[in-house]
C-alpha cells in the first residue's frame, strides 16, 4: 500500500511519501535507545511538564491539524478539531497523575521493608489505525512517554502527514531526540522491527488480522502486547428509556467518524413494545443527516476513509439484503457533493438481519445501523453476547434492576448506561473476547509497559 495522503473527498492523491529504508529503521531504533537513556535522565517530573507543553502545542494547532486529519481521512472537520483537544486532554491528565502513578509502592511484609518500582521497558511499537489518526496515537504516547519508554510509530499508510504531525508536537513541546519517532514504512517491515530485540513491546489498534499478526510475532519473542481490536457495540433499548434521549445517542453513536469507529453503536437491540415507535423517529434522524465536504460546519457525514472500506460495506450490506434483511433508510452508496468522485456512503438502518448474513456476524466498518426486536432483557443480552467482538455496550433503561443485570451479563470491556460508550484518559479503555486485551488510559495505560521491579530489604 502506498503511503501517501489520498483526499477521500475528490481521490486527489495530494501527496506520497518514501518508505524508509532498512538502514533508517535500524538507524532510528538506535535513536529510540539513545532517547529512553534520555527520558530516564530527564525523571518523570520533567517528562510531565514537556507532556504539559504538548497539549500547547496541540491548543494551538488544532484547526491546522484538524485539517490534516480531514483531508487525509475525510472526518467533519468540527469533529477533527475536537480529536485534537482531547489529544490535549490526555497530555494533560497524564502530566498530572503520571508522577502519582509511577511513585514506588510501600509494603511491609512479614518484618520486611518492600517496594515496588516502575521502571521504563524500552521502546514500544505501535501499530496505529486512520479513524482517529491523532486520538489513537496520543492515547498510547502520553502514558508512554511519562513511563519513559521512547515511542516507535507505524501509523496506517494513508495518514502519513497526520503519523508526522505526531513526532512534530512532541518535538516541539521538547523531548529529546529518539523520544517519539515516526516510521513511514508499510505493514511488511513489522514483523523484522517486533523481532529486534531492542524493540519491547507492541500496542495495535486496528483490525483483528493485524493484531493477530502482531501477537503472534510478539508471542514467539516473548514481548507484551496490548491489542485493541474491532467491535460491534450492541445498544439495547428496553420499553422504560427515555427514547428521544437514546435516539440522539444511538445516531451519535453510529455516525460520528462517519460511522467508522470500533465503539461505534453497531447493533440496536430494541424491545418489541417500543420497537415500531423508536424506528420511526430514529429513520427519521438517519434521513436529516447532511452529507457533504467534510470542511463545511453543517455537515455531518463526510467520505468514508478508504475505497475499500466504502466497496466492503455496500457489499456487506447487499449480501446481507439479500439473504432476507430489509432496508429501512439509507444504507447505500451515493453520488455525494464531487460529481461522482469520493467514497460516499449514506447513512442507514437495516432491521429483519438474519443469522449468518454479513450484518449479523462481521463488524460494519461505516454508519449502518442495524436493527433487531427483542422480547425481554435476557432475549437482548443473549443476542449482544452471540457475537464474537466484545468491546463496548450500552443499556438504555430506567429500571435499576435492568442496568445491574446487563452489567454483570454484558461481555464487553465497556458499558455505558444511558448514554454512548466513549473513551476517556480518566478511565481505563480497551475490550474482550476478540476485541483484543489488556487497557489503555487510565493508571492501567501506563502499567501495561512498566516494569513494575520488586524491591525486598532486610
Ligand atoms: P488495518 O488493521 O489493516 O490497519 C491498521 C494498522 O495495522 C495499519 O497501520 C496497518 O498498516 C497495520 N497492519 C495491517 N496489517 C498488518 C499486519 N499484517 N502486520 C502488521 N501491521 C499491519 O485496518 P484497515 O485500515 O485495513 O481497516 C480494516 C478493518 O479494520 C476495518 O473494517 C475495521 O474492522 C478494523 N479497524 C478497526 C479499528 C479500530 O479502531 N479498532 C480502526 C481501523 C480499522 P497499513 O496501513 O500500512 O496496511
Amino acid at each position: 500500500m502506498a503511503i501517501q495522503t489520498l483526499n477521500p473527498a475528490t481521490e486527489e492523491v495530494e501527496k506520497v511519501f518514501d518508505a524508509l529504508s532498512d538502514d533508517a529503521v535500524d538507524k532510528a531504533l538506535d535513536r529510540a535507545l539513545h532517547g529512553q537513556s534520555q527520558l530516564a535522565d530527564l525523571g518523570v517530573e520533567k517528562r510531565a511538564s514537556l507532556l504539559a507543553e504538548a497539549a500547547k502545542v496541540l491548543d494551538a494547532n488544532k484547526l491546522a491539524y484538524g485539517r490534516i486529519m480531514t483531508t487525509e481521512m475525510g472526518k467533519p472537520l468540527k469533529q477533527a478539531i475536537a480529536e485534537v483537544e482531547k489529544c490535549a486532554w490526555a497530555c494533560r491528565y497524564y502530566a498530572e497523575h503520571g508522577p502519582r502513578f509511577m511513585r514506588d509502592e510501600r509494603f511491609e511484609v512479614d518484618g520486611m521493608t518492600a517496594y515496588v518500582r516502575h521502571l521504563a521497558l524500552g521502546p514500544i511499537l505501535a501499530v496505529m489505525p486512520w479513524n482517529f489518526p491523532l486520538w489513537q496515537v496520543f492515547r498510547f504516547a502520553a502514558p508512554s512517554m511519562i513511563g519513559g519508554n521512547p515511542g516507535l510509530l507505524k501509523h496506517a499508510s494513508n495518514v502519513p502527514q497526520s503519523a508526522l504531525v505526531i513526532e512534530d508536537v512532541l518535538r516541539e513541546a521538547g523531548f529529546p531526540e529518539g523520544a517519539f519517532q515516526t516510521l513511514l514504512i508499510g505493514s511488511g517491515k513489522v514483523e523484522a522491527i517486533l523481532r529486534d530485540r531492542r524493540v519491547r513491546g507492541a500496542t495495535v489498534t486496528g483490525s483483528n488480522p493485524a493484531g493477530s499478526a502482531v501477537a503472534k510475532v510478539c508471542g514467539e519473542m516473548i514481548k507484551p502486547t496490548v491489542l485493541e481490536l474491532g467491535g460491534s457495540d450492541a445498544y439495547i433499548v428496553q420499553p422504560s428509556a427515555d427514547l428521544d434521549n437514546a435516539v440522539t445517542q444511538l445516531v451519535l453513536g453510529r455516525t460520528q467518524n462517519n460511522g467508522q469507529s470500533c465503539i461505534a453503536a453497531k447493533r440496536f437491540l430494541i424491545h418489541d413494545d417500543i420497537y415500531d415507535t423508536f424506528r420511526e423517529k430514529l429513520a427519521a434522524k438517519f434521513a436529516a443527516l447532511t452529507i457533504g465536504d467534510p470542511m463545511e460546519e453543517a455537515t455531518d457525514i463526510g467520505p468514508l476513509a478508504q475505497k475499500q472500506g466504502l466497496s466492503d460495506i455496500v457489499k456487506q450490506v447487499e449480501e446481507s439484503l439479500k439473504a432476507g434483511a430489509a432496508r429501512v433508510v439509507g444504507a447505500e452508496a451515493v453520488e455525494g457533493p464531487n460529481g461522482g468522485k469520493g467514497y460516499w456512503f449514506a447513512p442507514g438502518l437495516i432491521e429483519a438481519i438474519p443469522q449468518g448474513s454479513p450484518a449479523y456476524e462481521e463488524e460494519i466498518f461505516g454508519p449502518v445501523g442495524l436493527m433487531f426486536r427483542t422480547t425481554s432483557l435476557n432475549h437482548a443480552l443473549a443476542l449482544a453476547n452471540a457475537n464474537n467482538f466484545g468491546l463496548g455496550s450500552a443499556i438504555f433503561t430506567t429500571d435499576k434492576g435492568d442496568i445491574e443485570t446487563a452489567v454483570e451479563k454484558l461481555e464487553a470491556g465497556a458499558t455505558a448506561v444511558n448514554r454512548i460508550v466513549a473513551s476517556n484518559p480518566h478511565l481505563p479503555f480497551g475490550g474482550v473476547k476478540e476485541s483484543g486485551y489488556g487497557r489503555e488510559l487510565s493508571r492501567d495505560g501506563l502499567m501495561a509497559f512498566v516494569n513494575r521491579k520488586t524491591v525486598t530489604v532486610s
